[in-house]
Parts: C-alpha cells; sequence; structure tokens
C-alpha cells in the first residue's frame, strides 16, 4: 500500500489492510496518468460519497434477539442514482462493500448507464435463517437503509444470496415506509411485480455478445471453436448455452462438485437438466472427470470463468491454453494472473464489461417501471445487444489508442466519464 499517500486512506479501515479496496485504489492509480486534466478531480474516486452501517436486530424463531451488521455504500452518484447489488454472506466486510460499490460505478460507467455506483450487503450465513428470520432481516435493513435509497437515489438489486424474493420484500418495506407502490426502487424483481422480461438471462448473453466481438478481433471463429466453463449457474449455464447454439463445442465445465470433459462437446441442455436435479454437475454421465487443477490446462479457445473471485492466479494462468478469457465472473483474476495473460497475449474480456449485460437489463427494468410500461423480450434482447457491442468497440479502441489492456481501457473510460460529470457539475457549494 506504501504507493498510496496516507490521506487519502480512510480512517475507518486498518490501513495496513484495506483489503479489496486497496485492491481498487491500484486499479485507480494505475489509470490515472491517462486521464489527462481530470486527474485532478481522481480523489473522488477514492472515496466513496456515502457509507451507511447499520445495526439489524431481529427476533429469532426460538424468541431469542439476534443482532447483525448490515452496509449500503454509495461510491458515487455524478452520474445518477446509485446503482448495486445487496449481498448477504457471513464474510461480508465493509471493505469489500466499499471496492464492490466502486466496480459498480466502473461497471455503470463503462457502458454508459445513466447510473452511478453503490453496494450493499448483511454480514450474515442466509442458510442459517428460516424463511421467516430471512424475511424479517431484509426487511430491517431496507427500513434502516431506507433513509439513502430510492427509485431516484439509490436502487439496489440481488447479489450473492439475494433472489427475486428478497427484491420483492426490499420493494415492499420500502413503499410500505414511503406510502405509495416503489417499484422502481430495486430491481431482479418478479415479473409480476414490475420485473423485466430477459433479466435472468441477461448476463451470459451480454458474455456471449461481447465474446463474439472480442472474437472477431482475434480472428476466432465462434463455429468449431472450444470452450470451457467454470462455474454451471445462472452466467456460466446461459453463456454455454448461446456459445454452443453458435457453433461452439463446449469440452469442460468445472463447478463446486466437480470437473467434467469431452473433447466431442457436452450437452448443454442435458447438463442444465441433470444440475437441475441433482444440484450440481457431479453424476453426469456423458463425460470423463478430470481433476479440478486441470481444468485451467483444457485445450481449448475459450475460457469463461463464471463461479468465483480470485481463480486465474499465478500457479495456474501460465498453463491456461486458451485464446480468449471472458470474465463473467466478478473479480475472477488476481492482478498478478492478469500481467501473466497480457505479457502470453491471451486476450482478456474483464469483468467490468464483460458481466454488465446483468446492470444493463435492470436499468430497462427501472425505467419500464418508471414509464409503467413494459417492452417484449425480443426488444430487451435486442437493446442489450445494442449496449454492449458499443460499449466493447468504444473500449476497444481506448486500448489501441493507449496500447493497454482491455481491464485498463474499461477504467479510463469509465473514469473519464465519472470525472468528466464531477466537473461540469462543479463543486457546491
Ligand atoms: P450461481 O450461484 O447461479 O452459480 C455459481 C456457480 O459457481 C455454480 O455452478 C457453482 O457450482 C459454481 N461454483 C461455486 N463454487 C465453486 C468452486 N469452488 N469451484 C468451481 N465452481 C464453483 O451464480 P451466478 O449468478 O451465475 O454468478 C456467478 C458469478 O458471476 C459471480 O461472480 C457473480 O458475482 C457474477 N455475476 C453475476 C451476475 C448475474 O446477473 N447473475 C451479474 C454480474 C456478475
Amino acid at each position: 500500500m506504501s504507493s498510496i499517500p496516507s490521506h487519502t486512506l480512510p480512517s475507518y479501515l486498518p490501513d495496513h489492510d484495506l483489503g479489496p479496496w486497496g485492491t481498487y485504489l491500484q486499479q485507480v492509480d494505475r489509470v490515472t496518468p491517462y486521464l489527462g486534466s481530470l486527474s485532478r478531480w481522481v480523489e473522488t474516486l477514492k472515496r466513496p460519497k456515502r457509507i451507511l452501517i447499520v445495526d439489524i436486530p431481529i427476533q429469532m424463531d426460538n424468541g431469542t434477539i439476534a443482532h447483525f451488521e448490515g452496509y449500503r455504500v454509495q461510491h458515487n452518484t455524478s452520474r445518477g442514482p446509485g446503482k448495486g447489488g445487496v449481498r448477504f454472506h457471513q464474510d461480508v466486510t465493509l471493505s469489500e462493500v466499499m471496492a464492490l460499490s466502486a466496480w459498480m460505478s466502473v461497471k455503470n460507467a463503462g457502458v454508459n448507464l445513466p447510473f452511478g455506483g453503490a453496494k450493499g450487503g448483511i454480514r450474515v450465513d442466509p442458510r442459517q435463517l428460516t424463511s421467516g428470520e430471512l424475511e424479517r432481516i431484509t426487511r430491517r435493513y431496507t427500513s434502516e437503509i431506507g433513509v439513502i435509497i430510492g427509485p431516484t437515489k439509490d436502487i439496489p438489486a440481488p447479489d450473492v444470496n439475494t433472489d427475486e424474493r428478497v427484491m420483492a420484500w426490499m420493494m415492499d418495506t420500502y413503499s410500505m415506509n414511503e406510502g405509495s407502490t416503489a417499484t422502481g426502487v430495486v430491481t431482479g424483481k418478479p415479473i409480476a411485480l414490475g420485473g423485466s422480461l430477459g433479466r435472468r438471462e441477461a448476463t451470459g448473453r451480454g458474455v456471449f455478445t461481447v465474446g463474439v466481438e472480442a472474437a472477431q478481433k482475434i480472428g476466432l471463429q465462434i463455429s468449431g471453436a472450444r470452450l470451457a466453463v467454470q462455474g454451471f449457474g445462472n452466467v456460466g449455464a446461459v453463456s454455454a448455452q448461446l456459445f454452443v447454439e453458435a457453433g461452439a463445442h463446449l469440452v469442460s465445465v468445472q463447478d463446486h462438485t466437480d470437473t467434467l470433459y469431452n473433447p466431442a462437446g457436452l450437452n448443454v441442455a442435458a447438463l442444465q437438466a441433470h444440475v437441475k436435479e441433482h444440484g450440481g454437475i457431479a453424476g453426469f454421465a456423458a463425460a470423463e472427470r478430470i481433476p479440478p487443477a486441470q481444468f485451467w490446462e483444457i485445450d481449448c479457445e475459450i475460457l469463461i470463468p463464471a463461479a468465483l473471485e480470485q481463480q486465474i492466479t499465478e500457479e495456474n494462468a501460465p498453463k491456461i491454453r486458451a485464446k480468449l478469457i471472458i470474465e463473467g465472473a466478478n473479480g475472477p483474476t488476481t492482478p498478478q494472473a492478469d500481467d501473466i495473460l497480457v505479457e502470453r497475449q491471451i486476450l482478456v474480456v474483464p469483468d467490468v464489461i464483460a458481466n454488465a449485460g446483468g446492470v444493463t437489463v435492470s436499468y430497462f427494468e427501472w425505467v419500464q417501471d418508471f414509464s409503467s410500461f413494459f417492452w417484449g423480450e425480443d426488444e430487451i434482447n435486442a437493446r442489450l445487444v445494442k449496449v454492449m457491442r458499443e460499449a466493447f468497440a468504444h473500449i476497444w479502441q481506448t486500448a489501441q489508442t493507449h496500447k493497454v489492456s482491455l481491464r485498463t481501457a474499461t477504467f479510463i473510460v469509465a473514469c473519464t466519464r465519472i470525472l468528466q460529470a464531477r466537473e461540469l457539475r462543479g463543486l457546491y457549494p
């Protein structure tokens, strides 16, 4: 952390261990030389605009009272209301929520959505809660952060361990407190409550769209290309399905239960049906089982990490044989591995652009809620593809101009847009 002047470090994090926020600060330092005269505003990016820490007391089913810690961080709202998910996980920390909120600022500006960046979380293992306890913790958290969220202020969405049922409770709680139904306060809602068609598949569709664009740039044919996917959940399975429909062969899949290999190509629909029934890919007959570490050495053209953070590391990056990596997951590549991939000339489409399809359709959901006019699925998919293609083209051009990676280029594009808005607005008072 020595490159970060001490006055830029927040007093509320231990300066010897900034965690994910420290990683984000280093990324900002890396793009600062490309920001020209806007760099005089760069400090804005190094300080979240607003941090709310809340105590969430709830009555457990056994009659005891338990307290949980919740957060909502609005990193930047220069370009529009805050936007970002809510995570329920026992390891959630303030540093993590701060970094995730900043990465939402970058993602939203990178694809040019009129949103700032925000993120929320509760330090809780939701698997230990009954359905009633989960509903009470969600409602109390929503009520506590209700002072800073709202359809024109900050719009939460699902993230790790939160889903459309949680969004329905959040929408209802906020609406009850306001005295009127506010569908636009959260996205990722059930369709019956103003959710958008196409939202479930949106992230995978975005991964596929930018993947096709990137493949074209390096002369890689999708038809006949071999694909390996880590994570066969929402993002991984939809991405795999779209690539296979375009003629690619899914030769390897890894999830938390097993690693499978079939050089002739796995049947995506059959694998999805198996996962639905058994909760994972383990036991799927039409493939060979291989040791987990071997997944990263699979002979393939396209690799999609779509599971967890920090999967591509210094150890496995030198062994990867793919020509193109599309980051479906958030933060799947460590900074050290990133440098190795750049050196090996493996093209990486970074998370901040590759998985932005989800928030893009969240934006469409918010727009539809505001106008109370709902679009058909074809229209939503066509608009999504347009947004993703335009974003990719701009970022590709920026990477060429500055001779930098697509990750750095996305940060340059996004930070420039955020700081331009900051400069145009000026300082108040
Ligand atoms: P999901 O829960 O639907 O699927 C997660 C997958 O990862 C599962 O197949 C699971 O088995 C696998 N997995 C878990 N632990 C693993 C391990 N140790 N090794 C290998 N595989 C493992 O989640 P999702 O919504 O598909 O999200 C996946 C990633 O994409 C996350 O990083 C998430 O933050 C990111 N993301 C998701 C969206 C979205 O709209 N769903 C949007 C942007 C980013």
